[in-house]
């Protein structure tokens, strides 16, 4: 191990890495579409390094003490610890060139090869590249890329910390390749990574690497495939190797995105020199904290607190987070400040919001704003508290300020909420319903769609050159029109059975209903990545909310006043509008979400008295919340399908529900699925070759349920007869008179070609398997 030094006091274990204005997306796309050679895609992601770097330190990190974390990424985490691991899926042994092209084509593949999945990381909707390991998959440890940027930013000052996932979370993540054999999990395969990983670390050493930074959030997780406690003992088992190695740099092993309070005596003990806790998502041990035995835990080991919230944009509680670092202080543990996790969930600066008022911004923390207050926090520990009287006073009013406000506690929304119960929440018995719904005449093996049809260039073209006034509302809106009236010809042609209006309008689910909202905010420049080089701009749901007027009727009774067949209404449910936002963290979640609940549900008692039959309310978004923590889950589970149905529970017998979830995997979830009681639920099983239809004959599902029989996420076209095949499987686990034909998800991403020729098969085929039964 190289000499001593320990952990500057003040450090983030990552920061946003897209860019300010997203130029690396820009750069990555270009070189994509081969307007740039790899060379300069090289030399603008240095140059973004080297900006970041100095932007850190202009915020108050250190240039010493390995403050700064390599964070930067070209797409994707887990897929730099794949190629930093060497461990290229066999699959794609045929692909040549240089690291970067192989790097690109495991994350977006080409015209013979699948990318890797994608699936969200931890409880964020950040997507990473899963890794597919086999019992022979090669190891062989390639650091060139971590070694280059040790090297660069010592070249520019600073001594920095690279970043890598570290080897159990990096295995509990991947799954068996296709050529595993039965019974093969990836962890078996530790040892061999473990090794590889002291490799890295042996090279990174070399480079002059005083400190490198290992990711372990999968210590916080429920949702893996081992239980949290054996989690525990492969991470020991794990660094009891990397600790043990002579050539390495000294180790800081984080546990963001939740609680590792129960692990944390034990994680002091490895032979690490520095333990993450998140202290925003998880606590402190306060027993072993007063009993003295953290502190004997930590002998010799820093502790980087977690006080300042990575995952949310508001203003940090200074004067709480600093009282939780000096209660560590004070029990005699070397502490550090630090996130609760990586930046790259939030954006990069208030200050480039124009359009936010003033107060608001005043109750504000993006990623410069958090390295800001790491750096007074951490000053505070070293100069002691009257050091920082003055940040901690301007928060102090800052706080009160956003207390009072007008708009963040209206007293007419929360006695609305409270004065609702389990009434508000429940529909009619079933049959009752399906009585009452005979009259929509909707016949067996109903074919539709999940909402949104292709958001083509003319759309965006009209919706810019609106935001930017050049067209006014009434051109836009007969644009819009035109777009609907196409779209419900179009969908009477193919015939399909209960058609949509297309979601034209809509810039995004969630921001759409976030603009026309009370209680929100939209940001002009608050992008945070999603997954590779795309982003999403969450709104900010800063106060109580309700709805000043209807926010979708005009369409959608204008859509199905031009047809005699059913147009569903389209919404987005409570618990998506919660996920992707950044929602405010000064009451429960539940509290936000029923408010959200009772303005959906004034909107569906506007569409049915518009005389639409069929309300669909999205939550793709139901499973990611779920809490990594087992013991949070069931009163998630609870108060998010209890906010689904205090907003749809209050449509009568005659309206049709409808809900869709955007993933196949719901097993966990199953008995929340059944329990939003929608009469219709649509999800996505054609990956899977529908997978999911045995679990819900299992479990005797008995509503209407649309297992997606065409896969949107591709352009390819699937054929009428590998359509009829998937119908036919499902037909086998669950009864055709509650079966529904339709795509995976929306359309938006699609094209026209595709979609009406993928759509015409999707109506054969449904009329094939109705015509043999
Ligand atoms: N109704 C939405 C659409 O079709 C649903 C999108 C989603 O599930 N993410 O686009
Ligand atoms: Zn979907």
């Amino acid at each position: 191990m190289s000499a001593i030094s320990p952990l500057s006091q003040a450090t983030i274990l990552g920061y946003p890495r897209i860019g300010r204005r997203r130029e690396l997306k820009r750069a990555i796309e270009s070189f994509w579409k081969g307007n740039t050679t790899e060379a300069e895609l090289q030399a603008t992601a240095r140059e973004l390094r080297a900006t970041t770097r100095a932007r850190l330190v202009e915020l108050g990190l250190p240039t010493v003490g390995s403050a700064i974390p390599e964070s930067f990424s070209f797409y994707d985490q887990v897929l730099d610890a794949t190629l930093a691991l060497g461990a290229i899926p066999g699959r794609f042994a045929s692909v040549t060139g240089s690291d970067l092209d192989i790097y690109f084509s495991l994350a977006r593949g080409n015209d013979q090869l699948q990318p890797l999945e994608m699936t969200k990381w931890f409880d964020t909707n950040y997507h990473y590249s899963v890794p597919e390991i086999d019992e022979n998959t090669g190891l062989k440890a390639n650091p060139a890329q971590l070694v280059a940027q040790v090297t660069e930013a010592r070249e520019q000052g600073i001594e920095s910390r690279p970043v890598i996932v570290g080897p159990v979370t990096y295995l509990l993540l991947a799954k068996a390749s296709d050529d595993a054999g039965e019974g093969f999990a990836p962890i078996d395969r530790l040892d061999d990574v473990v090794a590889v990983y002291a490799e890295l670390l042996g090279a990174l050493a070399a480079a002059g690497a005083g400190w490198v930074q290992l990711d372990e959030p999968a210590l916080v997780s429920d949702s893996l495939s081992v239980p949290r406690a054996e989690t525990l003992a492969l991470v020991e088992r794990a660094y009891a190797v990397l600790g043990a190695a002579t050539n390495r740099p000294q180790i800081l092993l984080t546990a963001p995105y939740g609680d590792s309070s129960q692990a944390l005596e034990r994680l002091g003990k490895l032979p690490v020199e520095a333990v993450q806790a998140d202290l925003v998502r998880g606590s402190l041990p306060t027993a072993a904290l007063a009993s003295g035995d953290l502190a004997a835990a930590f002998t010799g080991t820093q502790l980087v607190a977690g006080v300042v919230d990575g995952r949310n944009i508001w203003r940090t509680d200074l004067r709480r987070a600093f009282s939780q670092a000096e209660q560590l202080q004070t029990a005699g543990i070397s502490t550090v400040i630090g996130t609760s996790n990586s930046l790259q969930h939030v954006p990069h600066d208030v200050a480039d919001e124009q359009q936010l008022s003033a107060q608001l911004k005043g109750w504000l923390a993006f990623a410069d704003q958090k390295v800001g207050q790491v750096a007074t926090l951490a000053r505070g520990l070293v100069e002691g508290a009257a050091a920082i009287e003055t940040e901690l006073a301007d928060t102090d009013a800052a706080l009160a300020d956003r207390a009072q406000a007008a708009g963040v506690r209206v007293d007419g929304i929360r006695s609305r909420v409270a004065a609702t119960g389990q009434p508000e929440r429940d529909r009619v018995t079933e049959q009752e319903r399906r009585d009452a719904q005979a009259d929509l005449g909707i016949p067996q093996l109903a074919t539709t769609t999940i909402g949104s049809f292709p958001q083509t260039t003319e759309i965006r073209k009209a919706r810019a050159a609106f935001t930017r006034g050049e067209i006014d509302q009434a051109q836009y809106d007969g644009f819009l029109r035109e777009e609907i009236e196409r779209v419900i010809r179009l969908q009477e042609e193919i015939g399909l059975d209960v058609l949509v209006h297309g979601e034209a309008e809509r810039n995004d689910m969630v921001q759409y209903f976030a603009e026309l909202l009370d209680g929100f905010a939209v940001t002009e420049n608050g992008w945070v990545q999603s997954y590779g080089t795309r982003a999403t701009r969450p709104s900010i749901l800063w106060g109580d909310v309700s709805r000043p007027a209807p926010m979708t009727v005009a369409w959608s009774a204008f859509a199905q006043s031009l047809t005699e067949r059913p147009v569903k209404g389209m919404l987005t449910g409570p618990v998506t509008i919660l996920a992707w936002s950044f929602v405010r963290d000064d009451q429960p979640l539940e509290d936000t979400a029923n408010q959200v609940a009772l303005a959906l549900r004034d909107e569906i008692d506007d569409l049915v008295s518009a005389g639409i039959k069929i309300v669909q309310v999205d939550e793709p978004a139901l499973r990611e919340l779920l809490p990594l923590d087992a013991d949070r889950q069931a009163a998630y589970l609870d108060w998010s399908v209890g906010s689904f149905r205090l907003a749809t529970g209050g449509a009568g017998a005659d309206v049709q529900i409808h809900t869709h979830l955007c993933y196949s995997e719901f097993g966990e979830i199953i008995d929340a699925v059944d329990g939003l009681d929608a009469d219709v639920t649509s999800i996505e099983a054609a990956r899977s070759r529908m997978d999911v239809v045995v679990p819900l004959g299992d479990h005797g599902y008995s509503r209407g349920i649309g297992p997606g029989v065409y896969d949107i996420h591709s352009p390819r076209v699937p054929s009428t007869e590998e359509q009829a095949e998937l119908i036919r499987i499902a037909a086998a686990s669950i009864p055709g008179q509650q079966l529904w034909v339709n795509p995976d998800c929306g359309l938006k991403t699609r094209g026209y070609d595709e979609t009406i020729a993928s759509l015409t098969n999707l109506v054969r085929a449904a009329r094939e398997v109705r015509e043999a039964a």
